[in-house]
């Protein structure tokens, strides 16, 4: 899709740089840093949900999900993670292409609202 942002980074049609990328998937940081290191983890096939995933990608959404959180962590000295993935718009997703937002935590920082 031509007008999709995440298709558009898919594509390498920005300078965003990418955190981790494997064959069907990849993850960059979010432009609105709910807290330090937060990151998304997105297709490169446009998808609008979960539910819209192939099943037979479920090992690299994993890698690509575990992949990033590790490097996330490590850069922001984190102790902890939230994954965050919001479906359809009344359940706050404002880019309909799959995504999962990684937020990085440490003990007693602020709840991050990402919905
Ligand atoms: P959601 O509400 O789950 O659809 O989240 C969409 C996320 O995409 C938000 O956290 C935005 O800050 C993020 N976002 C939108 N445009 C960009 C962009 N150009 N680069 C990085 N993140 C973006
Ligand atoms: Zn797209």
């Amino acid at each position: 899709m031509t007008d999709c942002i995440f298709c558009q980074f898919s594509q390498g049609k920005t300078d965003q740089k990418k955190i981790y990328e494997n064959e069907k998937f990849f993850s960059v940081f979010d432009i609105n840093q709910k807290v330090p290191g937060h990151s998304l983890v997105i297709s490169k096939e446009h998808f609008v949900t979960t539910l819209d995933i192939p099943d037979e990608l479920g090992k690299e959404l994993l890698d690509c999900i575990k992949k990033t959180a590790k490097k996330a962590i490590e850069k922001e000295n984190a102790t902890g993670f939230n994954i965050v993935n919001n479906n359809s718009s009344s359940a706050g997703q404002e880019v309909h292409h799959v995504h999962y937002h990684i937020l990085p935590r440490k003990e007693g920082d602020k709840s991050p609202l990402v919905y």
